[in-house]
């Protein structure tokens, strides 16, 4: 009944999804991803650069000194331990501060650096003793607008003469206010009220345009036309900037319409490779026998943080209420949770706080948990055809370029279906996976 190829029940199917789901998904994993995240991602690709001007020289940058900084921002940065311009900032920052102020799609994926980069170009191009937004920066969800604006107020703490309010919805002021301060962050829906039915500023004053997380705002059409109402209300010399994670030919039709004339950079994710894995199956009858594997695991092996894998919810709650019997300290991270309560949990374990995340396959798309050495699928992961899932198996398990820890895999197989995907997926990848033999564990390690 919990075999791999058993379809997930009560979580989201991706067929009958809407698009707000989807843009749901999407938006909680990248909050998600930004609250886990403490630090800069490795990527050792060459960031691609297409100028407008493909004469025009190009500059980048290998310290932020270079960048001629106020004092007050230079300061900001180290504050919040940088040292030195990300990869994609090494390129990104000095076009963006350029004079004139040039338009900029970038796209790397999530902790390159690209919020941080665009705080900095708000907060250098604002005019303190101007008491008006003079910035505008669109989020495609309230929570992510917040996370936002933290950095703003982080890296403008030496800086307080500028100031920020946030166009989320809840935030209800008085009609007929002007607004004073220089930097404007919000949703699109909120914004384009702000702009178009309460005048609460005045869009041909506004001189950075900020569209951040474009793949997730397109995911809903409503904010994709509210974007582009606002941009149409900005003057032709503001400066556009967009973001993306990802760059789908649709992520590319909206860049296009929101930034005329724009510089593109784009850093390519780094490839996961299984080479520094070890990878093993253990082979059992049913969940109960997979389940005493993974005590005999336990007992015979010191892991520090390992991450289960489960197809659906009611093996991982079973799951995880087993482990805790046997006196593990575990987390589980499940479909029915709010974001902000599946941030609490991911929190809990990064701090060491739990040694054990037990999780749902869908509940854990697309989120990065990197220190974690220990990764073992209960069930392998498979798509909703009942195919396995290579791409999720390599990102769970996988490790990017020469940083990537040694790392260990443990899948559980106890049915004939899933020892066929186990064996596709060997196949697919071409790289051996042992049988290990729960009852004498010497060989691991
Ligand atoms: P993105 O917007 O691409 O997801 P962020 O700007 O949020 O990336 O940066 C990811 C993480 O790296 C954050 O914790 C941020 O504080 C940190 N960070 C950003 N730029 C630098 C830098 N130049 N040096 C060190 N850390 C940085």
């Amino acid at each position: 009944e919990n075999g791999a190829a058993s379809k997930p029940e009560g979580e989201a199917n991706t067929n009958n999804k809407t698009e707000e789901d989807d843009k749901d998904d999407k938006a909680a994993q990248s909050y998600l991803n930004k609250l886990i995240r403490s630090s800069l991602v490795n990527n050792t690709n060459q960031v691609e650069v297409l100028q407008k001007d493909p004469n025009s020289p190009l500059y980048s940058v290998k310290s932020f000194e270079e960048l001629r900084l106020k004092p007050q921002l230079l300061k900001g940065v180290y504050g919040m331990g940088f040292n030195r311009p990300s990869k994609i900032q090494e390129t990104a920052l000095p076009m963006m501060l350029a004079e004139p102020p040039q338009n900029l799609i970038a796209q790397s994926q999530s902790g390159t650096g690209k919020t941080a980069a665009f705080v900095l170009a708000m907060l250098s191009h604002v005019d303190p003793n101007k008491k008006w937004p003079q910035c505008l920066c669109v989020s495609p969800t309230y929570e992510l607008a917040l996370q936002t604006g933290k950095v703003i107020e982080q890296m403008g703490k030496d800086y307080p003469e500028v100031q920020l309010v946030y166009a989320i919805r809840g935030n209800k002021l008085p009609r007929g206010m002007k607004l004073q301060e220089q930097i404007v962050i919000g949703t699109p829906g909120t914004m384009l009220d702000w702009c178009a039915k309460f005048k609460f500023l005045d869009p041909k004053k506004i001189c950075v345009f900020v569209l951040d997380e474009a793949d997730v705002m397109i995911a809903t059409q409503g904010h994709q036309d509210q974007s582009i109402r606002i941009q149409r209300m900005l003057p032709k010399d503001c400066q556009m900037l967009l973001f993306s994670a990802t760059f789908e030919e649709t992520v590319w039709n909206f860049a296009q319409r929101i930034v005329p004339e724009p510089n593109i950079i784009k850093l390519k994710r780094e490839e996961e490779t299984l080479d520094t894995i070890k990878q093993y199956y253990v082979l059992c009858n049913s969940k109960e026998e997979k389940f005493e594997a993974l005590c005999n695991i336990y007992g015979a092996i010191t892991i520090a943080q390992a991450m289960i894998f489960c197809h659906t919810r009611k093996t991982a709650g079973w799951l995880a209420g087993e482990l805790s019997r046997e006196g593990h300290q575990v987390a589980l991270l499940s479909g029915e949770m709010q974001v902000e309560q599946r941030a609490a949990v991911i929190d809990r374990f990064r701090d060491g706080k739990e040694k054990v995340l037990v999780t749902t396959n869908v509940c854990a798309r697309g989120i990065d948990v990197e220190q974690v050495s220990v990764v073992i699928n209960f069930d392998l992961p498979v798509d909703k055809d009942g195919n396995p899932d290579n791409e999720t198996y390599l990102h769970r398990i996988g490790r990017t370029g020469r940083f990537g820890k040694r790392g260990l895999a443990i899948n559980m197989v106890d049915s004939k279906m899933s020892m066929n995907i186990l064996n596709r997926i060997q196949e697919h990848f071409n790289k051996k996976i042992e049988r290990l033999n729960t009852d004498d564990l010497d060989e691991i390690e």
